[in-house]
Order: C-alpha cells, then structure tokens, then sequence
C-alpha cells in the first residue's frame, strides 16, 4: 500500500510549495483579445491573506461566524483565506444573479443560494473585489433582511478611486488602480481564474 508518513508530506509541502509557485509565473497571459502582464505574484497574495485571516482570529474570537462566500470570483481566496481560521466558524455559498433593475444603476444584482441561518450571526462577507461598491451594497441590504447581528465585510482587492457608495470595509487584502484584472478568482469573459497569481489587461 502506497503511505506516506506525515512528517514526510509536511516537509515536502513546505519545501516545494514556494517553488511551485515560482516556477508557473508568467509574466505575461493572452486571454481571448486581450494581454495582461502580472502585477501581484503568488507570495504576496498569500502573505496578505494570512495577514487578514489573523486578524480576523483575533477580532472574532468567541463569535463563531458564518463566512458567506461570493461566487464565482471569491473561491480561491475564500480557500486560502479559511486554511488560516484558527477560530470556530462555518462557511457557505452564494451567488449574485443580475437582473435589470428600474433604478438609474441599472443592472442589479441579486443574492440566491442563501441556505444558512443568519439569525443573530456574526457574518463575514468573503468577496473578490470591490470597485464602485454598488454590488456590495446590494448584498448588504439583501443580507440585512435576515436579521444578523452583525456583518462584516472581507474583500481581496479595494479598488480605493472607483467607489462611488460610503461601505465600511474592515478587511481588505489589498488595494490596486483603478485597471481591469484578472487571475487568483477573477475572470476575463470566463477564463483566467484559476492562476494564482493576479495579472492587469495591458492596453
Ligand atoms: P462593483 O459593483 O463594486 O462595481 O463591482 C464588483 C464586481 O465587479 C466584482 O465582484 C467583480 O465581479 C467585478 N469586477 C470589478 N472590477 C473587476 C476587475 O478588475 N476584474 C474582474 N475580473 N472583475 C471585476
């Protein structure tokens, strides 16, 4: 029988992770019509998320919190993210489906997939990527309806000069320019999410 002793595995993990992560960086991706070239490698995507994870340990201790994760684009970090809660918590799913609205923004969007109880939670919304801020505060209100007690919000990437609505972000991993990306989540028509690493359109 095939076994591998744990030791040996974690040793292994330590050794070749970085490595991996070296070696698959591209400095520059072709997706569809458009290049990007890499802006954010791997390393600096895990440090930033780590950091956030501990101080989320350390602010939710006792709270037991529900992580709502955003899909699509929130999948790797929510991954990444969970590997270093330390603190009792669950995690579940939802998506964002648009639909045209009658209000002057237009496309609305809206939270299906819901099949957790907020009832008096602590909820940390787990999201890719905030840029005019319009998405989140929709979720906001469509997750105030289930009565939390409280919600926070975690978001990979702020993108600080695009928003257009006040949000009270308290976690953010990162924040960038105001340009496209894609990489570690995020899609270009569809593809580029499953790099780890995070690459901005070169015009
Ligand atoms: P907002 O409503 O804040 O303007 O937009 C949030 C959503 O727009 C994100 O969840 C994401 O799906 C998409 N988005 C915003 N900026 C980018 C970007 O630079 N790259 C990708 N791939 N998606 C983005």
């Amino acid at each position: 029988m095939f076994y591998i002793k744990r030791c040996d595995y974690e040793a292994k993990a330590v050794i070749l992770r970085p490595t991996f992560y070296k070696q698959e960086v591209m400095d520059t991706i072709q997706i569809k019509d458009k290049q990007f070239k890499v802006s954010i490698e791997a390393e600096t995507i895990q440090a930033e998320v780590a950091r956030v994870a501990n101080e989320i340990n350390k602010d939710l201790i006792g709270k037991n919190p529900l992580f709502l994760s955003v899909l699509n684009g929130a999948f790797m970090f929510t991954a990444d993210l969970l590997k270093h809660i330390t603190i009792p918590c669950e995690v579940s799913f939802v998506k964002l489906a648009s639909y045209e609205g009658t209000s002057s923004t237009g496309t609305i969007k809206e939270m299906i997939g819901l099949n957790a109880d907020l009832t008096g939670r602590t909820v940390v919304i787990i999201e890719d990527i905030v840029d005019t801020g319009l998405t989140m505060q929709h979720l906001l209100e469509s997750i105030a309806l289930h009565n939390p007690e409280k919600v926070l919000i975690a978001s990979l990437l702020l993108k600080p000069d695009k928003l257009k609505v006040e949000l009270d972000i308290q976690y953010v991993a990162m924040s960038i320019p105001n340009d496209f990306i894609v990489g570690y989540g995020l899609d270009y028509d569809g593809f580029g999410r499953n790099y780890p690493d995070i690459y901005t359109v070169i015009d």
